[in-house]
């Protein structure tokens, strides 16, 4: 009989079946098939009874719809059943470890949800007379107020919806800052290992972005950074530095590299995706950056992934204060004053424009108050030291069996591995990955930070027990060490147990399919008037 590591069976008794007996239905007990919602659901079939409508004459005249849309209809038990059994395919934070790097798979606390769900918060209508939400305003306002705190800024814009979009933001005022000056700048320097959305962003808002080579030890140095700037000088309108950095490394010239862009006239954009390592340890306004996104679903714990809803408000130095969007909440005194067209504009306020409709993520508001104000600043700054102290766990415990690019040293909340240990096994980077499935763990990032030749970068959340970090570096020996004996079978054809084996990502990427078609759709003759 088979056992698990604790001694349990894990076969089906002495007859056990193998992973590819069939079954009549196609499900594998509780691992069940569901079709798309558009196979099962039809609008003949639908779960709600409504009255026959009187007689009527409509007026869209040639925009009369010619075809029923075969929207799909289930009865609410139906419905029930297809997303539960959908959610049952997904690997959340809550079912297990999520070693995702950089993406900061956080715990997001049930009490979070409980007071996002309060109906004053969760009922609100963003076209709500102001007069009827203050205390929606005040929540707002104080969870800016937090974010200046723990960042050692005065000046937060709230509304951007997400890391990328707070980027967005905050190089927008860069741009209006620069031209309030009367200056014409057109370069964005970014270091090889940044996010994706660094450069992205600085080409979007319409900047020539120019590549900082990273050092031996994966951080960036002052001589390069004032190398570019002399080779451009006087056209270095910011620099987008991560702090700590994609290597999960603590940049340790960064107040150097902050006085170098200052100098130059410039200004510099920190990445604060990985803030949570620093919360309540080091404040980024004393580092001296001018702008910083704060992503508050990955530091202050709002749940995230599948798409949204994020949250990413961006601080701002006093050089950029009074270019940040609106609408944004002032406060005289005590009372607070909602800002919302330029006629409300008051000294040297001079808003670059807006970045949403709203006010943005209410919820995620809610839920990172509620986080912050339970942790209190003495549970934010444990929480970071225990993120750093779980990343830095999980490095000693496999650095004699995996490659760390950079050496034996310490590392922030996340520690990078590369591929190396893996040569000549025959295993590649992915094929592990997708081994790591079968074992119930989501993969750590790969292939990212892209300075480093197949990167495995892995971010164990804060809030593991240490007998979960122990299961999972114990997993992650049993791998090596099986791809070091030969045991490539283990891995070319994973993962073996998972609902889908493996997907073809390439064709996925280049011609997604991103419209259901129905096989034969309904045609109704238009009837003649
Ligand atoms: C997550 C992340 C971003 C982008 O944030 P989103 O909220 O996903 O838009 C940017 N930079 C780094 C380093 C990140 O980890």
């Amino acid at each position: 009989m088979t056992m698990n590591h604790q001694g349990r069976s894990t076969s089906a008794g002495e007859a056990g079946r193998s992973a590819s007996h069939q079954t009549f239905t196609g499900n594998r007990a509780l691992d069940m098939e569901e079709p798309l919602i558009f196979e099962i659901g039809h609008m003949d079939n639908c779960g709600v009874d409504l009255d026959e409508t009187a007689d009527f004459a409509p007026r869209l005249g040639s925009h009369m719809r010619q075809e029923i849309v075969d929207l799909p209809a289930l009865s609410e038990p139906e419905t029930m059943r297809h997303y539960v059994r959908l959610s049952r395919n997904n690997y959340a934070i809550d079912a297990g470890l999520y070693p995702l790097g950089s993406c900061t798979m956080k715990h997001n606390p049930r009490l979070n949800e409980k007071m996002a769900r309060l109906p004053g918060f969760a009922d609100i209508h963003p076209l709500q007379p102001i007069s009827t939400v203050p205390g929606a305003f005040e929540l707002i306002s104080e969870l800016a107020d937090w974010l200046m705190e723990l960042t050692g800024t005065n000046a937060v814009a709230m509304s951007p919806k997400a890391g990328a979009h707070g980027e967005q933001c905050g190089m927008m005022a860069i741009k209006h800052a620069i031209a309030a000056k009367g200056e014409e700048r057109s370069i964005v320097l970014v270091p090889e290992s940044a996010h994706g959305t660094n450069p992205a962003t600085a080409a979007l808002v319409g900047y020539k972005v120019v590549s900082i080579p990273a050092r031996d030890d994966g951080t960036v140095s002052v001589d390069a950074v004032v190398e570019k700037i002399e080779a451009h000088a006087g056209q270095v309108a910011a620099l987008m530095l991560t702090n700590p950095n994609t290597c999960g490394l603590f940049e340790p010239e960064v107040i150097e590299i902050a006085n170098a862009i200052h100098e130059a006239g410039g200004y510099f954009y920190c990445d604060g995706a990985n803030f949570n390592a620093i919360v309540g340890k080091a404040k980024p306004g004393d580092l001296g950056i001018d702008a910083m996104h704060i992503n508050l679903h990955k530091t202050f714990s709002t749940p995230h992934g599948g798409g949204g809803p994020g949250s990413g408000p961006v601080v701002l130095s006093d050089r950029l204060a009074p270019y940040a969007p609106l609408p944004f909440i002032r406060k005289n005194n005590e009372e607070l004053e909602v800002v919302e067209t330029t006629d409300q504009l008051q000294g040297n306020e001079q808003p670059f424009g807006r970045m949403t409709a709203f006010f943005g993520q209410m919820g995620m508001y809610v839920r990172a108050l509620s986080y912050m104000m339970s942790h209190g600043s003495d549970g934010l700054k444990q929480a970071s030291e225990d993120a750093v102290l779980n990343a830095n766990y999980i490095r000693v415990g496999l650095q004699d069996l995996m490659t760390l690019p950079f050496g034996e040293k310490p590392c922030m909340h996340e520690v990078l591995f590369d591929d190396s240990f893996l040569n000549d096994t025959g295993v590649s980077t992915l094929d592990f990955a997708k081994a790591m499935i079968d074992e119930g763990y989501h993969p750590m990032t790969m292939y990212f930070p892209l300075v480093v030749s197949g990167a495995m970068l892995i971010e164990p959340t804060e809030s593991e027990s240490r007998a979960s970090l122990d299961l999972f570096v114990a997993t992650m020996r049993d791998l090596v060490m099986s791809a070091k004996a030969g045991d490539t079978g283990r891995f070319e054809g994973a993962p073996y147990l998972a609902p889908r084996r493996r997907l073809d990502e390439t064709t996925a990427a280049r011609k997604p399919i991103l419209k259901w078609v129905a096989p034969e759709p309904t045609k109704v003759q238009p009837e003649t008037a």
